[in-house]
C-alpha cells in the first residue's frame, strides 16, 4: 500500500499543509478597532501639521480636525496652553476594504466584527459599498 503511492503526492500533501500555515500566519491577520478623536478648537486655528496628520476621508476646518491619540493629546494642550477650552470626541474608526470609505463608532464596530470572519471581508458596508468598489476598478483600468 505505502510503496504504491507516489511520491509526489506525498510532497504535495506536505506542501498543502505548509501553504495552510502560511495563510494563517500571513494571509489572514486579525483585525484591530483603531480609535481617533475629534478636536474642537477653542483658542487656536488647526495648524498645518495638524492637516497634513488629519485622517483622510473626513470634514477639517479650520477650528475642528480628526486625529490620531497622540497628535490629538498634543493639539489639545496647545489650545489649553492658548487660553482654550478644546472639546475631544473619540470614536471607533475602521476603514471599510471595499470601498475605502471611512466608518466611524457603531459602523466601525460593525465593520470590525465582520473583519474577523473570513467570508465576513467580502460583506458590503453599506447599501452603496459594491457599487463604490466597482466604480473604483473601473477608475484603475482606465
Ligand atoms: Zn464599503
Amino acid at each position: 500500500m505505502f510503496m504504491s503511492t507516489p511520491v509526489w503526492q506525498r510532497s504535495r500533501v506536505w506542501h498543502r499543509e505548509e501553504d495552510r500555515d502560511f495563510a494563517r500566519k500571513i494571509g489572514f491577520k486579525l483585525p484591530i478597532l483603531k480609535q481617533i478623536a475629534l478636536v474642537e478648537l477653542d483658542a487656536i486655528m488647526v495648524p498645518d501639521w495638524a492637516r497634513k496628520k488629519a485622517i483622510k476621508g473626513l470634514t477639517i476646518t479650520n477650528s475642528s480636525v480628526w486625529l490620531r491619540r497622540i497628535a490629538a493629546n498634543f493639539l489639545c494642550r496647545l489650545d489649553r496652553e492658548a487660553g482654550g477650552t478644546p472639546r475631544l470626541t473619540v470614536t471607533d474608526y475602521r476603514r471599510c476594504n471595499n470601498c475605502k470609505r471611512v466608518l466611524l463608532g457603531p459602523d466601525a464596530q460593525a465593520r470590525f466584527e465582520l473583519d474577523r470572519k473570513y467570508e465576513g471581508q467580502r460583506i458590503t458596508c453599506g447599501p452603496d459599498c459594491a457599487e463604490l468598489q466597482k466604480s473604483r476598478r473601473k477608475r484603475k483600468v482606465a
